[in-house]
């Protein structure tokens, strides 16, 4: 969904505001069905000038991966092991421009060239992690012998080997060779998007283009953050809504961690330990398996014995997909517990709600460094990425809640950070002027 959502929202901005023709490749089937949901929802929302191309992947085999591979990473191995069949869909479409995921960069580029389109990236992550994505192939050259050690990013900052997504500590898996792949790949993209804004990243945006994390880098178009597509409400407002009509302003603690990862029984008891001792009101979206399609168990066993009659009134947990634009946008919420996923990120900037950061995976833990330095909220760094890592105990969780609720300056700093993405998003904002300019070169291109 990380990757899903800002696409969508790109394309609807680049039809609205900017008059473009937008098709999107439609990889089917999907992984999850909050994908094959989100989809309906948003090709029913667009306007007709946002088309579905229907994109079938070539036949792909699983098996010769390791058991239990995260099927997401798997599914891009597909996408990228299909990018060939990409050549005569886009000749189909007329494109005069392609924007891709960074996750098929090196293997979409050289397909968009043989057919003379010049081709984006559209980047997902903060601009912060796209220094370290294009940094970290020159960083492999440096240190093969070493492993991985801290990474001084050019004109940015250093991310300590801590941070580094842990699956890029093994050099011979294939997601590492495929980072290191579209890294090196990114220089020939002809522009590289990216869901973040001036204001918010100015280091890293300004090092990227002055060239200083890697020479002649592409221009860099920050162009965020990308606001939701407004769906067709459901008839029925959601029971979370209603609830939350009910609590008093900034009142209640929201807590969700994203689509891509389950959290293990362990944490989960402790999370829930914490979150009762804090005090405060809740909103809990509870995730127990990677793909949501496996998940079969029952929300009171998996918290424990009379959690939910204990906390009942003052909390709302749920197992389902939320609206959580929905949700950060609501009056009574009033801290935002996120795995730091870009797009929690982006929302949370969007619609002014502090962020306590415990990244979990991946990027997290180099974007959850972008919010506390951004003035966003608060990063934890001891907490652990895993239970590998040991556990976080209640007792910690309901300590640093009570203490973040209770600081002030907390929310005013995020509501300056607010303020700061509306006028980056307005007619003579950053962001909006970042946009045109990419559309001005598409067009001229086109
Ligand atoms: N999301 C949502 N409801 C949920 C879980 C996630 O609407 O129950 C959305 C969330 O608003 C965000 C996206 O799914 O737009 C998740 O992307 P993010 O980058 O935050 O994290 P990821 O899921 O990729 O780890
Ligand atoms: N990533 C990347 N190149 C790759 C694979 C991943 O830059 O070849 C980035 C990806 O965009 C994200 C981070 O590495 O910023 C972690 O990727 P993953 O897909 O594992 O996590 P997700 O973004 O789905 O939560």
């Amino acid at each position: 969904m990380g990757h899903l959502v800002p696409y969508g929202r790109l394309a609807v901005l680049l039809s609205g505001a900017h008059g473009c023709d937008v098709s999107i490749a439609t990889v089917l089937p999907t992984v999850s069905s909050a994908e094959a949901s989100h989809l309906d929802s948003l090709f029913a929302a667009a306007s007709p000038g946002v088309r579905r191309l229907d994109f079938p992947l070539a036949p792909f085999d699983e098996s010769q991966f390791p058991p239990g591979s995260d099927p997401f990473i798997l599914r891009f191995e597909a996408m990228r092991r299909s990018a060939p069949l990409l050549g005569p869909v886009l000749a189909s479409a007329g494109a005069s421009a392609l924007v891709t995921d960074l996750m098929l960069a090196s293997v979409v580029l050289p397909v968009a060239r043989e057919r003379g389109v010049p081709c984006y990236v559209l980047y997902t992550s903060s601009a912060a992690m796209l220094a370290f994505c294009a940094y970290f192939p020159s960083h492999v050259d440096a240190n093969a012998t070493a492993g991985v050690v801290d990474v001084d990013l050019p004109g940015v900052y250093r991310v300590p080997k801590a941070s580094v997504p842990k699956a890029l500590y093994d050099p011979e898996h294939f997601f590492t060779k495929q980072f290191v792949a579209n890294g090196r790949g990114l220089v020939h993209a002809d522009g590289i998007l990216v869901n973040t804004f001036d204001a918010f990243e100015p280091e890293a945006i300004n090092a990227l283009r002055e060239g200083k994390v890697v020479p002649k880098f592409p221009p860099v178009f920050a162009v965020g953050p990308l606001l939701p597509v407004k769906f067709t409400p459901a008839k029925e407002p959601a029971g979370y809504t209603r609830w939350l009509d009910a609590q008093p302003a900034r009142s209640v603690v929201y807590v969700s961690f994203g689509s891509r990862k389950a959290i293990s029984p362990d944490q989960l008891q402790e999370l829930a330990a914490g979150l009762e001792a804090s005090g405060h009101r809740f909103l809990w979206v509870v995730k127990t398996t990677v793909v949501d399609r496996d998940d079969a168990a029952e929300l009171g066993d998996l918290l424990g014995p009379g959690f939910l009659e204990r906390v009942q009134g003052r909390a709302f947990v749920t197992k389902g997909w939320v609206e959580q634009e929905e949700i950060l946008q609501h009056g009574s919420v009033g801290l935002f517990i996120s795995h730091c996923g870009w797009n929690s990120v982006t929302e949370a900037t969007a619609f002014g709600v502090p962020v306590l950061a415990w990244p979990r995976f991946g990027d997290q833990r180099v974007n959850a460094a972008v919010v506390a330095r951004g003035g966003l909220g608060a990063c934890e760094e001891r907490w652990s990425w895993d239970e590998e890592e040991g556990l976080v105990s209640g007792e910690e969780v309901a300590g640093r809640i009570k203490a973040v609720m209770a600081d002030e300056t907390v929310a005013m700093k995020a509501a300056a950070v607010r303020d700061a993405a509306a006028a980056a998003m307005a007619n003579v904002g950053t962001s909006y002027r970042s946009l045109a300019e990419f559309v001005a070169r598409c067009c001229d291109a086109g």
